[in-house]
């Protein structure tokens, strides 16, 4: 990617001579300058901008009220800033690096050493954007399913805490479903647990394409998955469990899976409702009407005891959902 370096400074000779410097040191791809703070900061607004050489003493907008704009912005926290002073005291520099900047360098400046510390502070921005990526992979992956790519149960406990107290605060309605592969220890007797992995990777897929922005999957259990469905009232919900339950049968595997049709069931539960009045009993309505869903001859979505029994769909239309 390309590097970019914003140069401040209200001395138009001073400006180049920096220019010159860094040019020399072939450390950037492009130059940007600005002759005093505002217009500095204004250049920031509108470019991205990988190190400031800042000058402190200009007229408008001095360097320490730059730093202070600049910091006060989440976007800018770790753009590195090395501040030029003709000023050589202990307290302006004390109050330049409280103030945010990252290195000083004092004016007339060597060149040499104007690009060791550029250096330096890119080096440093380095390591840091790399230390972000890492920590980053390492979220992601502490809150995934590793074999389906999905949720983690963990991740979904955590979401569910907020999100029921989102509704609860709100009034809006959050909806839960939990869904089971029918017969699925018959496909690992048959197939080998490879393709009951296989399975469930798939599955998963077809949840995932299904999904709208906000609403959140997560696998709950060894084949058990959970659709987590913020302002999304009981019919809303059944409905797209019902497209669910199809899309899962309609599906054609390849490989020695092929011809092999397989089902899940569902059972879907609102929050509120009279018997739901926390996530305990949330788990419980949905747990219990994908009993009634098995009980009732599998492939087929139960919706929770009291809950409005939607007019379905007839079979083979395709149920929109809107999002
Ligand atoms: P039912 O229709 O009643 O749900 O029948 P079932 O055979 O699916 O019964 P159950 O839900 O109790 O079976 C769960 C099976 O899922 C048992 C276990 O071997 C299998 N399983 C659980 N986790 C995994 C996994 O990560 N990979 C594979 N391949 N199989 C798994
Ligand atoms: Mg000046
Ligand atoms: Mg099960
Ligand atoms: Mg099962």
């Amino acid at each position: 990617m390309a590097t970019t370096v914003l140069i401040i400074d209200d001395s138009d000779t001073l400006r180049e001579e920096i220019l010159r410097t860094v040019k020399g040191a072939s450390l950037f791809d492009t130059y940007l300058e600005a002759s005093d703070g505002l217009e500095g900061f204004k250049t920031l607004l509108n470019h991205r901008v990988d190190l400031v050489l800042c000058d402190l003493e200009m007229p408008r907008m001095d360097g320490f009220r730059f730093l202070t704009m600049m910091r006060a912005r989440g976007e800018f926290q770790d753009l590195p800033v090395i501040m030029l002073t003709g000023r050589e005291d202990r307290e302006t520099k004390i109050r330049g690096l409280e103030q945010g900047a990252s290195d000083y360098v004092t004016k007339p400046f060597d060149a040499g050493e104007l690009v060791a510390r550029v250096r330096v502070q890119l080096k440093m921005k380095a390591l840091q954007d790399e230390l972000k990526r890492t920590n980053e992979l390492l979220r992601k992956l502490s809150i995934t399913d590793p074999l389906t790519h999905l949720h983690n149960r963990r991740h979904l406990m955590e979401t569910m805490e907020k999100e029921f107290q989102r509704a609860s605060r709100k009034g809006g309605h959050l909806s839960l479903v939990i869904l089971d592969i029918d017969y699925f220890k018959k496909i690992n007797d048959t197939y080998g647990h490879q393709e009951g992995d296989r399975v469930l990777a798939t599955l998963a897929e077809i949840v995932m394409k299904g999904l709208r922005a906000y609403d959140i999957a997560a696998r709950y259990g060894g084949e058990e998955f959970v659709l987590l469905l913020p302002e999304t009232p009981l019919p809303e919900a059944q409905t797209i469990a019902e497209r669910l339950r199809g899309e899962v049968q309609e599906h054609v595997f390849n490989g020695s899976l092929q011809g092999q049709v397989i089902t899940i069931s569902l059972g879907v539960a609102t929050y509120p409702s009279p018997r739901v009045e926390n996530i305990d009993s949330l788990f419980r309505q949905a747990d219990e009407a994908l009993y009634r869903a098995k009980q009732n001859g599998r492939n087929r979505v139960e919706i929770m005891n009291g809950g409005v029994v939607e007019k379905m769909a007839p079979a083979g239309a395709q149920i929109l959902v809107s999002d």
